[in-house]
């Protein structure tokens, strides 16, 4: 399998990645839908409602206290697949990164050309004055992270019922369009709209890596049921 996806990459003139969470669990930040993700903590809310832009209005607090305990994972590392992507990227092999992760771990892993769906723990906004922050100092305050102008911080992530980012859903769409390959992996494709931009894939080769099967699996020509950076382990950039 791994030397088909070797032989893939290898001869294709434009690949794409397409990533969601399970591209970070072997970093050690839970997926959602996993038997371990966050889906089957015990929690009173779901964590899509406490990661949805009405909780986030009304319950700013609760929102936090989330957010740093199990989104802010500042701790974590690359694993093997941000490591093999970035030199991929590096070594002219593949175009770019889209992601659905908010973690940031392709570009500490190197990469440079990313596009992040769901934006980025690092930016915060104040959303009074729009003076920025890093993820550390939200990591660090206590309560509601307030602005020197007194106004809330918000992180620069796309929370449920609010829109992408038209330029970076434009620029992601147009990059799928233009692959020869697409590569899919760690995600259970089940989070639109993000999901749906797959089907802007019109090149010759969907791969696709997860540990679970997904709603793609019959259209691709290359299926590997396995972890993503086992699997990126064994090819060469
Ligand atoms: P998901 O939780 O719905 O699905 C994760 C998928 O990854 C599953 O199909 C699982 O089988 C697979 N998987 C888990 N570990 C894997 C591994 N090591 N190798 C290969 N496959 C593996 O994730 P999603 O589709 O990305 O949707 C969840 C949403 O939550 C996304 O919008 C994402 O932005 C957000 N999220 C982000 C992070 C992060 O930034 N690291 C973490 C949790 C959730």
């Amino acid at each position: 399998m791994t030397e088909k996806l070797q032989e893939i990459i290898d001869n294709s003139k434009s690949t794409v990645f397409f990533g969601g969470a399970g591209i970070s669990t072997e970093s050690g930040i839970p997926d959602f839908r996993s038997v371990d993700g966050l889906y089957n903590q015990k929690y009173d809310v779901p964590p899509e409602v406490i990661l949805s832009h009405t909780y986030f209005m009304n319950h700013t607090k609760e929102f936090f206290d989330f957010y740093r305990d199990k989104m802010l994972a500042l701790w974590a590392k690359p694993n093997a697949a941000h490591t093999k992507l970035a030199q991929l990227e590096k070594n002219g092999k593949l175009d770019c990164v889209i992601t659905q992760n908010i973690d940031g771990l392709h570009q500490a892993a190197g990469s440079k050309n990313v596009l992040e769906l769901h934006g980025s723990v690092h930016r915060n906004y104040c959303m009074k004055c729009g003076k920025s922050y890093s993820a550390e100092y939200i990591l660090e305050s206590k309560g509601i992270p307030r602005c020197t102008c007194s106004g809330i911080i918000k992180p620069d992530v796309v929370l449920y019922e609010e829109p992408l980012d038209e330029f970076v859903t434009k620029s992601a769409v147009r990059a799928i369009q233009r692959a020869d390959t697409l590569i899919i992996s760690g995600t259970s494709l089940t989070v639109y709209p993000a999901a749906g931009m797959i089907y802007y894939f019109g090149g010759r080769n969907l791969v696709l890596i997860n540990r679970d099967s997904t709603p793609a699996d019959s259209s691709a020509d290359l299926v590997i049921h396995g972890k993503a950076g086992e699997v990126f382990s064994k090819i060469n950039a």
